[in-house]
């Protein structure tokens, strides 16, 4: 259970004091549900309002801040004109400007007489120098209200900066003292603030440079974010370890007449890959281990053969796909080849139901079904399995690593093998999977060809379409990728929609489309017909993004490409040049593209190696905005930026690794801190690891 201190922080936005439900709802738009995402929601920049002069002295276009005595009103003639404040000190007279402003407003906050502190743009007119809508207007002896150096948030429509302050501010008073969960030697030798300190140095910059990533408070938050991070993949790799492994050791009798039966030899890189995963499943610890390999570089084969050396111990084996297409796609490819081994291939997702069903799970919990591939209906409670000793989790960054729990909950000392495409530098690695152990798949299957990529304006559709046009005639199959619209299904379905019927009215009949909107079998319907030549265009929204294989298909448009990520893109391109003939893929932009756009196209144009394309994307962009965080499911920071802040990382995932070899169960009092840590930044799941465990 999180510790009650911590239970203000978790409070909603809601609850703060200026944060209704239509306010509250963007604040959570923009930060986050909690209190806490508030504290992680850090000011980009600072308004100055420390320069006081006197008004003869204010300098032109700047903000300063002035305290003067209310001298006169000049009301507008008419409505367009402004409604005027005259202002004085000893030295001179200042106008204030309000356009649109009611009379009575004015009067409430201005009355003649009145000595106020104003603050905001000085612009000289003439020989006068005005202030057009002052930032702020308070009574002069309630000066202190002022903020001094005013942070600046990141904003969004419709949320008064002053309302979203004044939140942060509420938010920052709920802020406990807690104990310190930092070694005390570390923190002295960095030279930190304590947590809340930090906090608060970050929310309250003195200048700009308090804003800075390398600030000692901005070092102190990241680290401690980073901390959480490892240590709760640490607690949960340590789990998985005090869980029993046991050795499984197939004799080769599945996998060679499968071996055999592939219609090519399998690559260095998958051999070593396989020795490897061979050597942990024989060891009596769980296997934990991240097969890397980009597109197309045949991880399937390899995880099939991993499968089969389990069977052939007399165990079961389980696939796990995030979708419903990959997961038939896999099962249609793997079957024949089981066949060549006789052995039999299951098939349970969320669509399968009734007998069917029921049927399957029967022969999962008898032990007659060896091997069974799936999504997420899986982790389902009426899913057991009669002795399940590895799970290949594909692409398994659509799963967290709450489910890997739950999956390897199904067996006894199940072996867990995730595979991923997604390149992902090393820095990122580490805070997704931890200290996993990793096999890489470097070289591609013999026989890929290079795809050449190129760049286009979209104000040229016509002639991209004209080409592909003389393309399909041809005979070449094409691939067309809607942009994501915005974060709206339904408007980036209606995209989809749209340029289905445009390219209707061009090609025919031909052109199918598939979104993820339609029910499984129909999109299965319309997959099935592209990979059989039935259809020469697919217009499709992401859906086919992860792990589809139609070797025939030579040509990838993309539209927009400049609003997908650079893995993204890499990941659809990696759809084309699989087969015999020669590739092209054409990345449709706005024109309007910004300088780092640009040189992101570029890189796509220039480069087919995944890891170099996933480096410079973090290099280019910073990790926070490595576009496809999101989905890919990487963890998001709030405080770190690892483009800046990568060493820290190293830093700590060795004192993850410390503590947990030192305590644990963090039971000891900077255990019981860390703790306390963990339920701060959400590693919930793994805090609880510790109570199960
Ligand atoms: P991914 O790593 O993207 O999952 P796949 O496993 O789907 O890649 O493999 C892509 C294609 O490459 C498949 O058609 C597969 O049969 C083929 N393939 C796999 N290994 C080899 C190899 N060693 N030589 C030639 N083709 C291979
Ligand atoms: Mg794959």
């Amino acid at each position: 259970m999180r510790p009650a201190v911590l239970f203000p922080l978790f409070r909603p936005v809601t609850s703060l004091p200026g944060l209704g439900p239509r306010l509250g709802k963007l604040a959570e738009k923009l930060a986050g549900p909690h209190v806490t995402d508030l504290l992680w929601h850090l000011p980009c920049g600072i308004i100055d309002r420390r320069l006081s002069p006197k008004i003869a002295a204010a300098p032109n276009g700047q903000i300063a801040t002035l305290e003067v005595r209310v001298e006169s009103h000049v009301p507008p003639i008419n409505p367009r004109h402004p409604f005027k404040v005259r202002c004085v000190d000893e030295t001179g007279v200042i106008e204030l400007v309000y356009f649109h402003a009611r009379g009575d407003w004015v009067q409430k906050m201005l009355p003649i007489g009145r000595m106020v502190v104003i603050s905001g743009k000085v612009e000289w007119f003439h020989d006068t120098p005005q202030m057009p809508h002052p930032d702020a207007v308070v009574p002069a002896d309630q000066r202190d209200e002022l903020e001094r150096v005013e942070p600046v948030y990141p904003m969004t429509a419709g949320l008064p900066a002053k309302t979203l302050r004044k939140a942060v501010r509420a938010a920052l008073d709920l802020v406990p003292e807690l104990p310190e969960w930092q070694d005390p030697a570390w923190l002295a030798r960095q030279g930190w603030p304590r947590w809340s300190d930090a906090l608060h140095r970050a929310h309250h910059p003195e200048d700009e440079a308090d804003l800075g990533l390398s600030t000692a408070h901005r070092r102190r938050l990241a680290f401690d974010e980073l901390l959480a991070n490892q240590l709760a993949l640490a607690l949960v790799r340590e789990h998985q370890r005090t869980l029993s492994g046991r050795a499984v050791k197939g004799d080769g009798r599945l996998r060679e007449p499968v071996e055999r039966a592939l219609p090519f030899h399998l690559t260095g890189s998958q051999r070593m890959a396989l020795a490897e995963i061979f050597g942990d499943m024989a060891a009596d610890a769980r296997m934990l281990r991240l097969l890397q390999g980009d597109v197309g570089s045949g991880k399937t084969v390899v995880a099939l053969l991993a499968m089969l050396n389990a069977v052939e111990a007399g165990h079961q084996a389980v696939l796990m796909a995030p979708t419903e297409i990959l997961a038939r796609q896999h099962a249609e490819s793997l079957a024949p080849l089981c066949w060549a081994a006789k052995v039999e291939i299951g098939l349970l997702t969320g669509r399968d139901k009734g007998k069917a069903r029921e049927r399957v799970l029967e022969r999962l919990a008898s032990g007659e079904l060896p091997l069974v591939i799936g999504t997420h209906a899986i982790f389902q409670e009426d899913v057991a399995f009669k002795d399940l000793a590895l799970a290949v989790i594909d692409e398994q960054h659509r799963f967290g690593v709450h489910q890997r729990l739950q999956l390897s909950a199904k067996g006894r000392g199940v072996d867990v093998l995730v595979m991923t495409a997604t390149p992902i530098p090393r820095t990122l690695t580490l805070t997704a999977y931890g200290d996993m152990d990793v096999s890489r798949l470097t070289e591609k299957p013999p026989g890929r060809k290079p795809v050449d990529t190129r760049t286009v304006a979209l104000d040229r559709l016509e002639d991209v379409v004209g080409g592909i046009h003389r393309k399909v005639a041809e005979g070449a199959r094409v691939y067309w990728v809607c942009p994501l619209v915005d974060e709206s299904e339904q408007l980036d379905l209606a995209a989809a929609t749209e340029r289905h019927a445009y390219l209707r009215a061009t090609f025919g009949e031909r052109v199918g489309l598939v979104h993820g909107k339609m029910r499984g079998a129909d999109k299965d319907a319309v997959m099935h017909d592209f990979a059989a030549g039935r259809l020469d265009v697919l217009v499709a929204t992401t859906v086919i993004e992860v792990g589809v294989n139609v070797p025939e298909a030579t040509v990838m448009v993309v539209e927009h490409a400049e609003r997908f990520g650079l893995a993204q893109l890499h990941q659809l391109r990696g759809r084309v040049g699989r087969g015999e003939g020669a590739s092209i893929c054409l990345l449709l932009f706005d024109p309007q593209l910004t300088e780092t756009a640009r040189q992101r196209l570029k890189i796509m144009r220039d480069t087919e190696d995944g890891f170099l394309i996933a480096e410079e994307d973090l290099r280019l962009r910073g990790s926070g905005e490595l576009l496809g965080t999101r989905q890919s499911g990487l963890p998001e920071f709030r405080m770190a930026d690892l483009a800046e802040h990568g060493e820290l990382l190293a830093a700590a995932r060795d004192d993850a690794r410390l503590i947990v070899e030192r305590d644990p169960a963090l039971a000891g009092e900077r255990g019981q801190a860390l703790k306390t840590l963990l339920y701060l930044f959400d590693r919930d799941s793994a805090a609880k690891t510790l109570r199960s465990g």
